[in-house]
């Protein structure tokens, strides 16, 4: 799942405002950033030789960090982490929320993916397998992503601290842009190539929800 995952970084944004969408959007695909980068350096593996209709990637090997354990592991780390990095009152829940945030890639991954998430080590692997339908995975991606930013954009309409509303509809299209992009786009040649574009991909839009987050909308001033 790609564009899919970010529906919970609007919704969790909308339980806890002192966490930034920014770091959100960072936490939902943390694993699949860590993925990336353990792509690069050969110590996950995976091929580009049997895709499925939704998904131009085939996932032989990823226990460290698509494991049902090492994914709440992981979450435990961010918990720490953000815990760690910002101190002060209430800090305790955006850490649990942050956690919440990196876990529930995994969770969202199981409806997509195809008996390629392993629950122990690299066995037991679990996944829906909606990948093998187009229409599905799109249908759930943005059906998905497109109530999470409407409930986000409702609770923050007339909050100064709201971003603009077109910059947000604008990465909406973007990101159905980059989901097409990944369906009919060029086959990439090999799992690298994936995973660079994965890297860009989530550090890319991440960026832009820091801009977008620091240039807030203009408040009304004719109520
Ligand atoms: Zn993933």
């Amino acid at each position: 799942m790609l564009a899919g995952h970010y529906s919970v970084s609007y919704l969790l944004k909308k339980a806890d405002s002192k966490i930034k969408l920014w770091q959100l959007f960072l936490a939902v695909q943390w694993l699949d950033v860590v993925w990336s980068l353990f792509i690069l350096l050969g110590i996950e593996k995976a091929d580009t030789q049997h895709p499925l209709p939704a998904s131009p990637i085939h996932l032989t090997y990823m226990p460290y960090t698509h494991g049902f354990l090492t994914s709440l592991l992981w979450s435990g780390i961010a918990y720490a982490v953000y815990k760690a990095v910002y101190s002060g009152k209430g800090n305790r829940k955006s850490a649990l929320i942050i956690a919440a945030a990196v876990f529930s890639h995994w969770l969202l991954d199981l409806i997509v993916h195809d008996h390629d998430l392993p629950m122990l080590g690299n066995q037991y692997k679990v996944g829906f397998g909606v990948y093998h339908s187009i229409f599905w995975s799109l249908f759930i991606e943005f059906g998905l992503l497109l109530t999470g930013m409407l409930i986000y954009m409702r609770s923050m309409k007339n909050q100064e601290t709201s971003p603009s509303k077109y910059g947000m509809g604008l990465v909406f299209a973007a990101l159905f842009l980059f989901n097409m992009i990944s369906i009919w786009g060029p086959h990439p040649p090999n799992e690298k190539v994936v995973a660079i574009f994965n890297l860009c991909y989530y550090i890319g839009f991440t960026w832009i929800i820091y801009i977008l987050e620091r240039h807030k909308a203009k408040p009304n001033i004719f109520p």
